[in-house]
């Protein structure tokens, strides 16, 4: 078996992934991202989504500028440059960018070719992790070519259901299932006739009126509807609930199919309605939260906590999509935001393991705001600085990466 040796690993490509990856290279640390697909960004770019959250304060001030700076700040400047009339826009109370998965992959692009210290290995999965006194001392990657193992200075977990902290036996907290989160599958819908904004309210109030009627599933009422690029275009956001296995992701793909059925044989703007394409899967709000030194909670982003090792802040408000309620919103207060301290990334009983994005150590509430994409980025950022950091000087945490 071949071995390599890389100063960061980082797994997973995602938003996150992307970062990580970015950042630990631009430290000067010899860097190595494996993403098992064959394409980057995660579910920012496999999930058909719209807009990008968490990059801006919320108040009454339209923002000019992110909560955050570094490579999320970078993203949006050149998202910007590739489209130069996209304007954050404002939905109900909080600020979002809308983007375009193609510009956000040719934005990504972008940023990685620019690394001379930066291996992208696609379509290679992380298969086993091998520990020896509590550090990861060699990862083993699969591809079609076979089995190789890196060498890993330090470990960044990126793959959004904490896979390899897991495969290293770390702890991790995870809903029960009857609690979960609904999930969500994207249809992109065209040929929609005279695409207007009351068909944004229209759409729920046919599902709902359709789940009174015991027509379909009640959790489907939770759909939403957003406008396209072009004028005939809508991308449906369904609301699922998934059973365990591929069954039950296969029922769910059939449930979110009817949605589209329904509403094309009752709403005349969707009678020659057709669906266009679909996200990669349905996408799980909540996976595993892979538990670290410290665990953010719901009572931390409502106080507007702020920590003397915070490393990145949020103002995106506590989202918790439940399957009998619909969406409930909590605020961080006006104008404010919370920090999250890199205790949330350290993943405890490991000296060389981080973890970024999705699967940080957070509660099930705090997840409901921590997993939006723009702070997944600065979340991914951090981390592949603090791992170059621990790389070059012994610590995670230098003063100057503190916020
Ligand atoms: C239904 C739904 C709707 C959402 N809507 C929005 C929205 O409108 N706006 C917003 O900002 N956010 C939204 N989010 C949240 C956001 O998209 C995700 O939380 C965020 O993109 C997660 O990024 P990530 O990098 O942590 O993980 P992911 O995007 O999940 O990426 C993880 C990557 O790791 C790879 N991987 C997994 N296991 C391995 C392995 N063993 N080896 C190698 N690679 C591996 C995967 O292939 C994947 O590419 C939504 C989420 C869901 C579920």
């Amino acid at each position: 078996m071949i071995k390599t040796h890389a100063d960061v690993l980082v797994a997973g490509g995602g938003v996150s992934g992307v970062a990580a990856a970015v950042a630990a290279a631009r430290q000067g640390a010899r860097t190595c991202l494996v993403e098992g697909a064959g394409f980057l960004g995660g579910i920012g770019y496999s999930g058909l989504l719209r807009h990008i959250c968490g990059l801006y304060l919320n108040g009454d001030t339209m923002p000019v500028e992110t909560i955050n700076k570094g490579i999320a700040e970078e993203v949006v400047s050149l998202l910007n440059k590739l489209y130069p009339d996209n304007k954050v826009k404002k939905i109900g109370r909080v600020y979002v960018l809308p983007y375009s998965r193609e510009d956000l992959r040719s934005v990504f692009d972008s940023l990685l070719n620019a690394e001379s210290k930066l291996q992208v290995l696609s379509n290679t999965t992380v298969v086993l992790v091998k520990i020896t006194d509590e550090e990861i001392t060699g990862i083993t990657v699969e591809n079609s070519e076979g089995k190789y193992d890196i060498v890993p200075g330090v470990v960044i977990d990126c793959t959004g259901n904490g896979e390899v902290s897991t495969l290293a036996g770390a702890d991790f907290d995870i809903s029960l299932p009857e609690e979960l989160q609904l999930a969500g599958y994207v249809l992109r819908i065209k040929g929609i006739k005279d695409y207007d904004e009351t068909l944004q309210i229209k759409v729920p109030f046919y599902l709902a009126e359709a789940s009174e009627k015991k027509v379909l599933s009640f959790y489907l009422r939770f759909s939403t509807l957003s406008p396209g690029d072009a004028p005939d275009e809508g991308y449906l956001k369904i609301s699922v609930v998934v059973a365990d296995g591929p069954e039950g992701r296969q029922r769910a793909i059939t449930d979110a199919l009817s949605v589209h059925r329904y509403l094309a044989d009752r709403l005349e703007q969707f009678k020659d309605s057709y669906i266009a394409g679909t996200s990669q899967a349905v996408m799980q709000r909540e996976g595993r939260r892979i538990r670290g030194e410290y665990t953010l909670t719901e009572d931390d982003i409502l106080s507007a906590r702020k920590f003397s090792d915070g490393i990145v802040k949020n103002s995106w408000p506590i989202e918790i999509w439940d399957r009998n309620k619909g969406t409930i919103y909590k605020y961080v207060p006006k104008d404010d935001y919370y920090e999250i301290p890199i205790g949330c990334l350290k993943v405890k009983g490991f000296k060389n393991l981080l973890c970024a994005g999705r699967c940080i150590s957070v509660s099930r509430e705090a997840l409901g705001s921590t997993r939006v994409m723009g702070t997944c980025i600065s979340l991914g950022e951090q981390a592949g600085m603090a791992a170059a950091n621990k790389i070059k000087h012994g610590n995670y945490l230098l003063s100057e990466n503190k916020i």
